[in-house]
């Protein structure tokens, strides 16, 4: 039974997280009076901000954040910079987030935030007047016990180091803790980079174990070769996976023989794209994502996987990267394709958000980790809640996206259940 979409948020990416939250309810027999109050971003902050760009010239540019609930903890969540945020996509990937920590343990709601612009078409002195402003505007809606913005596409360490250092300033003395993903030489946690594209890359290996595909000989197609998308291919290929294609928002890259990936990154480094590297033949992301493999890594955008494609990719394993790449239509399909083994990206991409905790918790208390058991701690609770899902899906006969998006969102029910409705 579905129940209501308030306009603000009404876009496709919305619609499509309440239509699994609305399965997946009616599922675990959630009453439906709980049901609003369970799925409703608890509040939303909507802001213009006036940037001055580097010809002299005012762009009013509109930032978001979404905090979607604050019954297990602060709120948290990254922030994107994309020309094609709205309100809407904030939303549904602050509920993905709520979910996503809810079943990794992690005491915290979602949260999500946004920026629309063109991070490609902004100066770096531009992007840190974006940033900056973007942070002023949300000062009285953040903080390490409110909520802590992290990366997300288009941001990275330098993002959150503006951010820190514009909130620690109006706060008259240094507040590591207001975000996470920072670089280390601010508090930042070792391994809170790579952390989102290793998980990936963890949870291949454990899905691999699962259906019998030995590492050695096997192949994969990663579509987004940024922070998770290049992380998660290098990481995999540490592991005997050989990288046959990857793209990103300009174009793509195939060779048979596997992409030399530290020959690529040095491209990339140069070029800011994987186009035009000439150790591989140009395809466009439609062939990419149909390209034969043993594992395909959408970690890009949102709704990739669609009713048109879905019947035809061509892989063993999906290992969602990405925040929601996959449509519910296209999950239907997928479901009826017993071969494919789905990693769903509230489980595949959870590294992020826990070594964010972790760099939290280091910040908080002042004592910092080293690598070693950041990466142990990681995998342990990766370990958990992939066993978790996988036991889930066995026993109640669902799909690992069901069973997954069912742990998370029976904890969140049963912490409002117990708190109870105030007055
Ligand atoms: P990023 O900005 O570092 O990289 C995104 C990559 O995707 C870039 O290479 C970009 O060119 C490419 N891209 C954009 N549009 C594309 C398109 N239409 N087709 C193909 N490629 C396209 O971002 P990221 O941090 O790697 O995030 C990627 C995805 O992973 C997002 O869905 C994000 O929400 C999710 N995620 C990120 C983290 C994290 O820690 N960074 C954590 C969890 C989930």
């Amino acid at each position: 039974m579905s129940s209501m979409i308030p306009p603000v948020y009404d876009t496709p990416v919305f619609r499509m997280a309440c239509q699994q939250f609305d399965l997946v309810a009616d599922f675990l027999d959630i009453p439906v009076n709980a049901r609003d109050r369970l799925k409703l971003p608890k509040r939303s902050v909507s802001v213009a901000m006036p940037v001055r760009r580097d010809d002299g010239s005012t762009t009013v540019f509109m930032g978001y954040r979404v905090q979607h609930h604050l019954t297990l903890g602060p709120t948290k969540g990254g922030v994107r910079f994309h020309p094609e945020v709205t309100l809407g996509e904030v939303a549904a990937l602050a509920m993905w987030m709520s979910w996503k920590c809810a079943l990794t343990g992690l005491p915290y709601g979602g949260a999500k935030g946004g920026v629309t612009c063109n991070p490609r078409e902004l100066s770096t002195g531009e992007l840190e007047r974006v940033t900056r402003r973007y942070t002023q505007e949300l000062i009285p809606f953040i903080g390490p016990q409110i909520d802590i913005p992290a990366p997300d596409m288009g941001t990275n360490e330098q993002t959150m180091a503006w951010m820190m250092d514009t909130y620690s300033l109006q706060s008259g003395h240094c507040v590591p803790a207001v975000v996470t993903g920072k670089p280390v030489s601010l508090g930042g946690s070792l391994g809170r980079r790579e952390a989102t594209g290793r998980g990936v890359a963890y949870l291949v290996s454990r899905a691999m174990d699962t259906i019998g595909i030995p590492a050695n000989g096997a192949t994969a197609v990663v579509q987004g070769y940024g922070n998770v998308g290049s992380i998660a291919a290098s990481t995999m290929a540490r592991q005997g996976i050989k990288i046959i294609a990857v793209s990103d928002a300009v174009g793509g890259l195939y060779n048979a023989k596997g992409i030399d990936l530290a020959k690529l990154d040095e491209h990339v480094a140069k070029t800011k794209s994987v186009v035009g590297f000439d150790g591989g033949e140009a395809i466009t992301n439609e062939q990419l994502l149909l390209t034969p493999c043993d594992i395909l890594v959408p970690a890009a955008l949102e709704r990739q996987i669609t009713v048109e494609n879905a019947s035809k990719i061509q892989c063993r394993i999906l290992a969602e990267g990405a925040n929601g790449p996959t449509t519910p239509e296209a999950d239907a399909i997928i479901a009826q394709r017993p071969e494919i083994f789905v990693i769903p990206d509230i489980l595949c991409n959870a590294g992020g958000v826990i070594v964010s905790y972790f760099e939290w918790v280091q910040d908080l208390q002042s004592f910092f980790w080293d690598e070693g058991e950041v990466m142990s701690k990681l995998y342990r609770i990766l370990e958990q809640s992939f066993m978790q899902t996988v036991n889930f899906a066995k026993k109640r006969k669902v799909s690992m996206r069901f069973a997954a998006l069912s742990l998370g969102i029976q904890r969140v029910h049963e912490a409002k259940t117990i708190r109870g409705l105030f007055p």
